[in-house]
């Protein structure tokens, strides 16, 4: 640094944020380096990290700028980005998000901060909102089941796809049919899904479905165009000859078209975008998919459902919870993970407060604008490619070079279809005004036409593009959840009261090995409202969009830097989404050398259950390594196998540091076996927290890696998403990472497949991970994964006398987290890691992750964010727990009435009557920092088995949440 920069470095104080990131001040850096016998910081890390791996200089990035500096940035960046009218349509729509839900959720650290809920009696808040968003979803689709989101239409259709052949036990085909009127991002990512599972795609006219010998069908409704076709007869003919059927629908029109379920199908698919969720350049937005009750066991993703508690109160958890968390590994059919929770909260939100009389409104006066807008063009000579429509028209035979000229000047995107023909969708946002706009546009300023004439025509004669048979006749939002939260105060307690049910990273650490739950800083969050980054369309021309193209490319650059890759693909929507994407360049790239036929995946039998997940959907034979006393890779056996394996190796998937929170020090030397077999190296960055700045994956072996902007780079992780899975890929894999259909990506093969609706994912928070880079600078970022560092092992150090810590590296340290033993003191006790995860409640906080990667064992990740004290508290929780276990095992208590089993404890076992052997106040106040503040847990210990028993994924009645 010149003389210049540093005083210029010193006058903005380009510190500033760093020291908000992290939590350790200079003093609790020296005074927790002492805890652990350690001289300095660059001892602790010398002992931690393996020397031939270490980067050994300060990554190469731009200095810090401060929080207001980097704001400014961005702003400048958003003023190159042009908000216009759009009504391309195409799956993304303009919609107004109440601002109710936009401060109280969006924007609101007690939403968007929380964990996925896997520990159900802190999560009930969330809970019910997406049980809203599920009976949402049912009630539109008229089908009997329906999950809690995935990741977008395109994917949740190829999902469908893959339930098709699973539970299509009639066909022995192989051939998956796709109607030619489903959105072409949807087929370009079908298309991708098919190829790796062997499936071919046929596509042709939605009529001749039944023409072909198929397992399943994909069809729209309304199609591409906006055409309404009547889909009874044909899905009926589908499954009297054996096919099964998805329908991928439009939310907003299923308010006044018949429900996919009264026509048929046996799985709905498609996007809660227009539900208040802003189009954002192409997510982050939540996909539904919905089935049949006879498929309630085999749909993918999370599906809320309704138990019990202890007290036999209703309490809800997410079903299934075991097959969902311990995903089944490479007996997987799915390996969805991070999913849209807070999208499909918000979703499900705007719909409790529309209700089903304002979505109404909403929908027919959509309709009614788009009706408006045929008959003036009919009118005019204009001819319309279909004579039904709801939102949509499709223009033919028009001059669109003319068009495109007037709607340039007015600041209109249409959509230009590739023979000439014009789309013009309408949406919530629409208005008189924007359709005399569009008449315009469409027919010069000469026309005569009036909306309010035209109108006067539609209203008296009944107009409507939807046919007879396809109008809705039944009810929906009938439950009252739908019909008490229409005034904003209401809905404001609604979600005031779901949000304290809850336990965010606004109450207290939340300790999850893995998940890496950092400060979610508020300056990175400011931008994602901004309407220049939230209302673009992500089909816009490409001149619109310069600012988030920049932004992208600046953010990609630090990705490459900090990674040591050569490319970023920024197009996964999560880090499991990632690991299909890297696999799938994998796949591609040994195709191209003529080495199709490898197909042979290794993976540490401590692997992430996405992994092997991930191998089996791009149909890899899964071959496990073992791990050694140590928990590290065994390196005999992995040698052996892939010699043994040598012909047909296609890659190894590794997770560094491990998932055992360790930096093996033969990473370099499993790389290198793998790569000695002609097999690719895949590195798991689910774990870059322990990396950044220290070491990078594409320097010791790595081929490609995902990131998990959701954990190591601070977009928070929403209740269980949004996220964003980015692959850094060597070079020569860069042309096989995936293209997009709609709007090609420079540098990559035109015939790599899309995995995402979008080229850039949940392109609108990927200003969250470009502000912290940006305001953290290369120093920040390496001290914030040294004090990482630091704070695992000084948990573990203080922790250690309690509890047996499992894994440690060759000189006794940690890597960013640690998994302390829970077996032995079962074994003693009978108390097991649920019990101590559910009596944390009691103590104020959020269990760390349990039972992975090792059953009866705790992970803790404490993160740079959390300071000294949070940490002591947390461990003194921890300590004092083991003294309560210690009282069980002396026989103090009895084993099954202890505060242990007894946890977590609410205030209904206050105000009752009181028979244990433990004062009320030790159950409900154990510590002094309690009784400062206590979070209160809202249901007493969720009956897990009942809840799989009797799968209810519906709204119970008010009456039972009362009970
Ligand atoms: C979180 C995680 C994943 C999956 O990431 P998602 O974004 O949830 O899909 C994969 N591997 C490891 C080791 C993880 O911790």
């Amino acid at each position: 640094m010149s003389f210049d920069q540093r005083r210029l470095a010193e006058l903005a104080d380009h510190d500033a944020f760093l020291k908000r990131h992290n939590g350790p001040n200079a003093d609790d850096t020296a005074a927790m380096l002492g805890t652990l016998g350690m001289k300095s910081m660059a001892s602790l890390i010398e002992q931690t990290i393996p020397s031939d791996i270490r980067l050994g200089r300060e990554l190469a990035l731009d200095e810090p700028r401060s929080e207001a500096e980097a704001l400014d940035y961005l702003a400048r960046l958003a003023r190159q980005n042009r908000v216009v009218k759009n009504h391309i349509g195409q799956g993304y729509y303009g919609t107004h998000l109440p601002a109710v839900i936009q401060r109280n959720v969006l924007e609101n650290p007690g939403w968007y901060t929380a964990y996925t809920p896997y520990q159900p009696e802190i999560s009930q808040g969330r809970l019910e909102g997406l049980l809203n968003f599920q009976q949402v979803i049912m009630d539109l689709t008229g089908m009997d089941l329906a999950n809690a989101s995935l990741l977008d239409e395109a994917t949740a259709a190829a999902e469908a796809m893959a339930l098709c052949k699973r539970a299509n036990k009639k066909s022995r085909s192989s051939a998956f049919f796709v109607a030619e009127n489903v959105f072409p991002q949807t087929l370009d990512v079908v298309k991708t899904r098919a190829e790796f599972f062997g499936f071919s795609i046929i596509v042709g006219p939605a009529e001749a479905l039944v023409d072909h010998d198929v397992f399943g069908a994909l069809l729209q409704y309304p199609g591409n165009s906006g055409e309404i076709g009547d889909l009874a007869p044909l899905l009926k003919k589908a499954t009297d000859n054996h096919i099964m059927t998805c329908v991928a629908a439009d939310l907003l029109s299923l308010v006044i078209l018949k429900e996919p379920g009264a026509l048929g199908a046996d799985i709905v698919v498609g996007n809660s975008q227009r539900f208040g969720v802003p189009m954002g350049f192409g997510g982050p937005h939540a996909a539904f998919f919905a089935t049949s009750d006879k498929l309630k066991r085999s749909i993918p993703g999370r599906i809320i459902g309704v138990s019990k508690d202890s007290r036999g109160k209703t309490a809800l958890r997410m079903a299934m919870q075991t097959r969902e968390q311990h995903i089944r590994r490479e007996k997987a059919t799915s390996n969805i993970c991070t999913a849209q929770a807070l999208l499909a909260n918000i979703a499900g939100f705007y719909a409790t407060y529309h209700g089903a009389e304002g979505l109404k409104k909403i929908a027919h006066r959509t309709h009614r604008l788009t009706t408006i807008l045929a008959e003036g063009l009919k009118q005019s000579g204009i001819e319309l490619a279909h004579d039904s429509w709801f939102d949509t028209l499709r223009l033919t035979a028009v001059d669109s070079g003319k068009i495109h000229g007037r709607a340039m000047t007015h600041e209109i995107n249409l959509r230009y279809f590739d023979n000439g023909d014009v789309g013009i969708s309408l949406d919530e946002t629409t208005t008189a005004h924007d359709v005399t706009m569009l008449f315009e546009v469409v027919l010069g300023d000469e026309h005569t036409l009036s909306v309010a004439v035209l109108d006067d025509a539609v209203m008296a004669q009944g107009t409507s593009g939807i046919p007879e048979a396809c109008r809705r006749e039944s009810q929906f939002l009938t439950h009252p959840t739908f019909q008490r939260y229409h005034s904003e105060t209401e809905m404001l307690r609604y979600l005031k009261r779901l949000e304290n049910k809850d336990l965010s990273l606004a109450h207290a650490m939340i300790p999850l090995g893995s998940c890496t739950m950092k400060l979610n800083a508020t300056s990175e969050m400011i931008p994602i409202s901004w309407p220049a980054f939230s209302q673009l369309h992500p089909f816009a021309p490409r001149d619109q969009v310069a600012g988030y193209q920049q932004m992208i490319d600046e953010l990609a650059a630090f990705l490459t830097e900090i990674t040591g890759y050569d490319h970023i693909s920024m197009q996964p929507n999560s880090g499991a989404q990632g690991e299909y994407a890297g696999l799938v360049a994998i796949r591609r790239y040994q195709a191209a050398q003529g080495e199709a036929h490898r197909n042979v995946c290794l993976i540490p039998s401590s692997a992430h259950g996405t992994n092997p997940a991930s191998a089996a959907m791009v149909q890899m034979e899964v071959v496990v390594v073992e791990c050694d006393q140590d928990g590290n890779i065994d390196l005999n056996d992995l040698r052996n196998k892939a010699e043994k394996h040598s012909e047909s190796l296609s890659a190894i998937m590794l997770t560094y540091p491990s998932t055992h929170g360790v930096f093996e020090s033969s990473v370099r030397e499993a790389c290198s076996i793998v790569h000695k077999h002609g097999g690719q190296v895949y590195i798991d960055g689910a774990n870059m927290n322990a990396q950044v700045g220290l070491s990078r994956p594409g320097d010791f072996g790595g081929d490609v890696s995902h990131l998990n902007l959701h954990k190591t780079f601070c977009i928070p992780h929403g209740g269980g998403g949004p996220g964003m899975g980015p692959i850094g890929v060597k070079a020569h894999l860069a042309p096989f990472v995936s293209n997009h259909v709609v709007t090609p990506i420079e540098g990559v093969n035109p015939d790599s497949g899309a995995v995402s609706a979008t080229a850039f994912g949940s392109a609108s928070i990927l200003p969250i991970s470009w502000a912290y880079i940006k305001m953290m600078g290369a120093r920040g970022l390496r001290e914030a994964t040294e004090l990482a560092i630091l704070n695992a092992n000084y948990v573990a150090k203080r922790l250690e006398e309690y509890y047996p810590v499992l894994y440690k590296g060759d000189n006794g340290t940690v890597a960013h987290e640690c998994i302390i033993d829970i077996r032995p003191l079962k074994a003693t006790s009978g108390i097991s890691e649920e019990d101590i995860a559910k009596r944390l409640m009691d103590y104020g906080f959020h269990a760390p992750t349990m039972s992975f990667p090792v059953p009866g064992t705790l992970m803790i990740e404490p993160t740079e964010s959390e300071s000294r004290y949070e940490i002591d508290r947390f461990c003194n929780a921890m300590i004092a727990i083991r003294q309560e276990i210690e009282s069980v095992e002396n026989g103090q208590w009895p084993a099954d009435n202890n505060p242990l089993v007894n946890a977590p404890h609410t205030q209904a076992d206050l105000v009752e009557e009181w028979n244990r052997p433990y004062s009320r106040e030790l159950g409900a106040f154990p510590s002094e920092a309690v009784k400062l503040g206590k979070y209160w847990p809202s249901v007493n210990r969720v009956d897990n088995v009942f809840g799989d028993r009797q799968l209810i994924c519906s709204c119970p009645s008010i009456e039972e949440y009362r009970s």
